[in-house]
């Protein structure tokens, strides 16, 4: 089950009533798992048929200026979660909700419960008081105290990314590249380290080049949609398309990626010389 199905069963046993009242949730990407849960808080209290962009109803704006009475969202104050916060939520708590029928708490990096604050969270979790449903956030549940792991309905949402949006993004990675060595004079090889900050692997840099290689042939082929390729000579084209081909042969055979996408960069800036 992919993390879109496992929130869709959350949301129907929401709907239905049957929330167990603490959940533990591992995940991959803390910030987008407490989203999710907030988003699902939404969707079941919004006054009407709940879309993203609700700003019609008290509850999304409520929960949107995280002013939202019933609902909670508790993080670490500083290195650790403190038991003043835990003892403020179960304060905050004794009190029936007001605007939606469940007081809602969310934890992020439950692992960050220590000895006292997880002492207090324990009891609060042992003895919830009614309609109190929360969720514990975690990236890692081999850190979580056992005796609170113990206690919460487990459930893992580990985030994928789309291989469509992955393969667009080179795409687009790409083409930005090439604009900036193409049309910039000075300072090309900045460049290279704007994008090993973000594609560091081997396997992401062959995937960008072999793009930036069809991008040249394309233009040679006289098919290209972007200016800044159509506008050089076809040997230059040639000579590009040939530099980039090298480039992928000599990263098959495990050359440094940083030096070699600086010789490139200064290989690439020769030929611009030559043809200006
Ligand atoms: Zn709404």
């Amino acid at each position: 089950m992919d993390v879109a199905e496992k929130l869709g069963q959350l949301e129907n046993l929401y709907r239905e009533n049957r929330l167990s009242h603490v959940y533990l949730l591992e995940t991959n990407d803390l910030q987008k798992a407490t989203t999710d849960v907030i988003k699902l808080i939404k969707k079941i209290n919004c006054e009407f048929t709940y879309k993203d962009t609700c700003q019609k109803c008290n509850v999304c704006n409520l929960i949107n200026n995280n002013s939202l009475p019933s609902l909670i969202v508790i993080e670490p104050d500083g290195q650790n979660i403190k038991k003043e916060q835990v003892i403020d939520l179960k304060k905050r708590f004794s009190f029936k909700p007001i605007y939606t029928p469940n007081n809602v708490y969310i934890i992020k990096n439950a692992d960050k419960l220590n000895g006292s604050s997880a002492n207090t969270m324990l009891k609060f979790i042992e003895e919830p008081g009614d309609n109190i449903i929360g969720f514990l956030i975690t990236t890692n549940l081999n850190n979580v105290i056992s005796t609170i792991r113990s206690r919460c309905e487990i459930l893992s949402l580990m985030y994928t990314e789309n291989t469509e949006e992955i393969a667009e993004n080179i795409k687009k990675v790409a083409s930005n590249y090439l604009q900036l060595i193409e049309l910039e004079k000075v300072d090309k090889i900045m460049y290279n380290k704007n994008v090993l900050n973000d594609y560091s692997e081997r396997s992401d840099i062959e995937q960008i080049f072999q793009e930036i290689l069809n991008l040249y042939i394309e233009a040679y082929e006289g098919k290209t949609t972007l200016a800044f390729l159509s506008n050089l000579a076809p040997l230059a084209l040639r000579k590009r398309i040939s530099l980039t081909a090298k480039f992928l042969e000599d990263l098959n055979n495990n050359a440094n990626i940083e030096l070699l996408m600086d010789k490139f960069i200064i290989e690439l800036s020769d030929d611009y010389a030559e043809n200006i």
